[in-house]
């Protein structure tokens, strides 16, 4: 059977309609900054206001981040309250347990400068940012449950603008960070 020839201006019509053309990058990081699975892992007073956004009022599953109780499972991890000098090294394990690629966001005052034991505490870690590398700050005491969405989103325009390669000399970096210092 002879078909009957098809019009260039035609192929260029079915190829737009059909096809979606993107990048490895984009791909991978649409998939990822949709499903972002953090850890339950609260010290203090903050966890709180981070527990308040699993309910139906906040509904934070809406941006795919479903929390997980192991490390093995979870790509954020969400410092939740005051870290004390005895957690700070449980702190580190939980963060070195989770796979790449894995983010942090350091809520409150307490995690972010050791908060109102800052000056005279000899027992509360002054910045989580000495232990692991933090990609978010949520200012506060507390911060409010929008506050972390805020800081949600701000993380999902960070992973939405990663691209492989960067991520992957990153993870080197980290890992020979953590070869020469723990
Ligand atoms: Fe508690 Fe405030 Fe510290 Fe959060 S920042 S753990 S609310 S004292």
């Amino acid at each position: 059977k002879i078909l009957n020839p098809i019009s260039r201006s035609q192929v260029t019509q079915d190829l737009s309609e059909n096809i979606i053309l993107t990048t490895v990058d984009d791909l991978h990081n649409w998939a990822r900054l949709s499903s972002i699975w953090p850890l339950l892992y609260g010290t203090a007073c903050c966890f709180i206001e981070f527990a308040a956004l699993i309910g139906s009022r906040f509904d934070f599953d809406r941006f795919g981040l479903v929390p997980r109780s192991s490390p093995r499972q979870a790509d954020l991890i969400i410092t939740a309250g005051t870290i004390t000098m005895k957690m700070a090294p449980a702190l580190v394990r939980l963060y070195e347990e989770m796979p790449e690629p894995k983010y942090v966001i350091a809520m409150g005052a307490c995690t972010i400068t050791g908060g109102m034991f800052s000056s005279d505490s000899t027992t509360a870690v002054r910045g989580i940012d000495k232990l692991i590398p933090v990609d978010v700050y949520i200012p506060g005491c507390p911060p409010r449950p929008e506050a972390i969405f805020d800081a949600i989103i701000k993380l999902r325009k960070k992973v939405s603008n990663e691209s492989v390669q960067e991520r992957s000399s990153l993870m080197q970096q980290t890992h020979r960070y953590y070869s020469t210092t723990h």
